[in-house]
């Protein structure tokens, strides 16, 4: 066997070769043939935990979006744990930015007074809550498959809490219903800290604001039709819309028409428990509004709400 030159050298040199060999064999140990580090040095690998908590739980919006926390984190594990790279962060930017956009908007002068009026007047058994006052965002897991359509905030309950349905009466009777169909962890939402989430499912609005006895004027739905139009047309996976209430189920027929499809007003009637194929290869299950009118004078039982979600998981599975 020939020796190197530098193996040729002087005996303290050649202690420094066998020094280098020794911590190159270590490193080939560690990384395998290619000799590059899987995790540069310098690179810490990200506490996933910590940052998405910090992104997830700050705002309504962030609620938005953690819907599918638990999974999210996994998906976001195993990607940085499977390359040296940075990762994008999410695919559901256009969701936070859409929200932010929501938040802000003073679109309606109308309702901006009295969503912020009832936000400082506030009702005397919340009066120690600070209220939310703002434009209420969706809520849920952008990945749904099944989108439930409201009409609006309640004025002391989601224009308060700042989440759809979330302390508040029709709250209270469907997010029981929701859990006991497979579509929220929980059977009750108090505030945006209670750790509800929802799985395969997403709740949206006609309009983002609480309008003044629950009855945006037309304007206002079309001023507020812009921002569902991108909700809907963001979240791709959505097979099966509820509409709640006619105003909900008529939101999603004019979004099939902003959308250049034909739609006989003949064919598509509201009427509890009613669904229709629609022309985007959706179905549309038209359910009545669970607000206290109607669940307390049992035009909407529990029996009936819960056959709406489990023929929603139904059609969603096909
Ligand atoms: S209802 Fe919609 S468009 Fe009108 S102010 Fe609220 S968020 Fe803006």
């Amino acid at each position: 066997m020939h020796a190197t030159p530098l193996e040729n050298n002087l005996p303290w040199q050649a202690g420094l070769v066998t020094a280098r060999r020794r911590l190159e064999k270590a490193v080939l140990t560690i990384v395998g043939g290619n000799g590059l580090l899987p995790y540069p040095c310098y690179r810490t690998v990200p506490d996933i935990s910590t940052s998405m908590d910090k992104t997830y739980k700050k705002s309504p919006m962030d609620f938005t979006e953690g819907g599918n926390l638990a999974r999210k984190k996994s998906e976001m594990a195993g990607v940085m744990s499977s390359s040296i790279m940075p990762q994008p962060r999410m695919s559901i930017s256009w969701l936070t930015v859409l929200n932010r956009e929501v938040i802000a908007c003073t679109r309606c002068p109308r309702l901006v007074l009295y969503r912020e009026e009832v936000a400082r007047e506030k009702r005397r058994a919340y009066r120690d809550c600070e209220y939310w006052g703002k434009p209420v965002p969706g809520f849920g897991d952008p990945e749904a498959r099944v989108l439930v359509l409201g009409l609006a905030p309640g004025a002391h309950g989601s224009n308060r809490t700042g989440r759809p349905f979330t302390g508040d009466s029709s709250g209270k009777f469907m997010f029981p219903v929701l859990h006991e169909t497979g579509f929220a962890n929980h059977p009750t939402a108090t505030d945006r800290d209670d750790g509800l989430r929802l799985s395969d499912l997403y709740i949206t609005a006609a309009a983002r604001c609480a309008p003044p006895d629950n009855k945006p004027l037309p304007q206002e739905l079309a001023n507020c039709s812009e921002f569902l139009d991108r909700e809907l047309d963001g979240l791709r996976r959505v097979k099966v819309v509820v509409a709640l209430g006619k105003i909900g189920f008529e939101a999603y027929l004019n979004y099939l028409k902003r959308r250049g499809m034909r739609i006989s007003r003949k064919i598509y009637m509201f009427k509890h428990g009613a669904s229709y194929a629609t022309p985007d290869g959706k179905v549309l299950l038209a359910s009545y509004h669970p607000s206290n009118q109607n669940t307390q004078t049992g035009k909407l039982t529990r029996g009936m709400f819960v056959e709406i979600f489990k023929e929603a998981a139904r059609i969603a599975d096909k």
